[in-house]
């Protein structure tokens, strides 16, 4: 009786355990967080490795099986059980994560883990496949993805064991793949909401030119809302000595208007140079001459590096060209 919506795929295989426990190096004194334990497979096999295993299940039936489970063992002092939604639980400190979770959550959990406030070694963690192969992904790899960018800013991120479908009962539709996920100390300095809006503008079309999809008017419109937004602030700044954020709309004659949707944008192509009359507007004069500037006109962001996004994004900032 387990639960499909809650992602239950118990691991049968006592030697995949072993395995996955031995390549997240544990140390006997780790403070081990794991996620969704359900029947405790795992985390008998953790709690022998390492001091503590705190554990978050969302199922109680789960819960309950895994007091009973460790209840009047020796190691039972060291497990802590926490019922709950892993998404919503605010998570104690601790070094290491190990979990096979429910692959519903791999990309919410993926980033709360790489934003939690306090340090930890690294998370092991059992994902499906495909998004393990996202993850890693390298320029040029086909799978590639704003993902992969966003996730190795934030850690070093390592391919460590292919898991098949027959490994878990019941099995689940795709194969897995554990992956290691380290995150990088000290934490990257870049503005975590104009990162992420960088990048969804640059990956609209992974495999469109920049220069073309920094043409399209729904790009350009929003980077000029922003841009005049935040001129409005520097003006009234110089003038009064403190931003008023009103009198900045009012200035740049802002409307309110929440229709910002980029990723439903497919009419690219058609808009080459212009909207109005054929000739370019100033801003856009700007946004194309930071992408000449360092060279990225031509390029494709299914081939750039981690390096060259921080720098274009460093460019646009440099020039009052802001995302968020
Ligand atoms: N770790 C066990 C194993 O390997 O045999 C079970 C893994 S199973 C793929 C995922 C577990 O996560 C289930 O026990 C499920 O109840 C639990 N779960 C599902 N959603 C959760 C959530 N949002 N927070 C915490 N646990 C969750």
């Amino acid at each position: 009786s387990f639960h499909k919506s809650k992602g239950q795929h118990i691991l049968k295989n006592p030697l995949l355990v072993d395995s996955i426990v031995q390549k997240a190096g544990i140390k006997s004194t780790d403070v081990i967080l794991e996620i969704g334990p359900g029947t405790g497979n795992l985390t008998k096999k953790l709690l022998e490795a390492g001091k503590e295993v705190i554990a978050v299940e969302l199922d109680s039936r789960m819960v309950l099986e895994l007091q009973r489970r460790f209840q009047g063992t020796s190691s039972s002092n060291r497990l802590k059980v926490i019922q709950g939604d892993v998404l919503k639980t605010e998570l104690p400190r601790f070094d290491i994560c190990v979990a096979n979770i429910p692959y519903q959550i791999s990309s919410p959990l993926t980033f709360k883990l790489l934003f939690h406030p306090t340090s930890f070694r690294c998370a092991v963690i059992m994902y499906q496949r495909e998004f393990a192969m996202r993850l890693v992904a390298q320029p040029g790899d086909s799978l590639y993805c704003r993902l992969s960018v966003n996730t190795q800013l934030y850690a070093r991120v390592s391919h460590l064991l292919k898991v098949g479908k027959n490994n878990f009962r019941p099995p689940p539709k795709v194969d897995s793949s554990v992956v290691r996920i380290e995150p990088r100390r000290p934490q990257p300095q870049v503005n975590k909401k104009e990162w992420d809006g960088f990048l969804r503008v640059c990956f609209i079309r992974k495999n469109k030119t920049l220069g073309s999809i920094f043409r399209q008017k729904s790009v350009l419109s929003m980077l000029e809302k922003n841009y005049k937004t935040l001129q409005a602030v520097l003006v009234s700044l110089q003038n009064t000595g403190e931003p008023a954020l009103n009198t900045a709309m009012d200035l740049a004659g802002i409307e309110e208007d929440d229709d910002n949707d980029m990723d439903e944008d497919d009419d690219m192509e058609m808009e080459m140079d212009g909207g109005e009359g054929g000739e370019a507007s100033e801003f856009k004069v700007k946004v194309m001459n930071v992408l000449m500037e360092g060279g990225f006109e031509e390029k494709r962001s299914s081939k750039l590096s981690q390096q060259e996004f921080l720098y274009l994004l460093s460019l646009f900032n440099k020039s009052g060209i802001h995302f968020s």
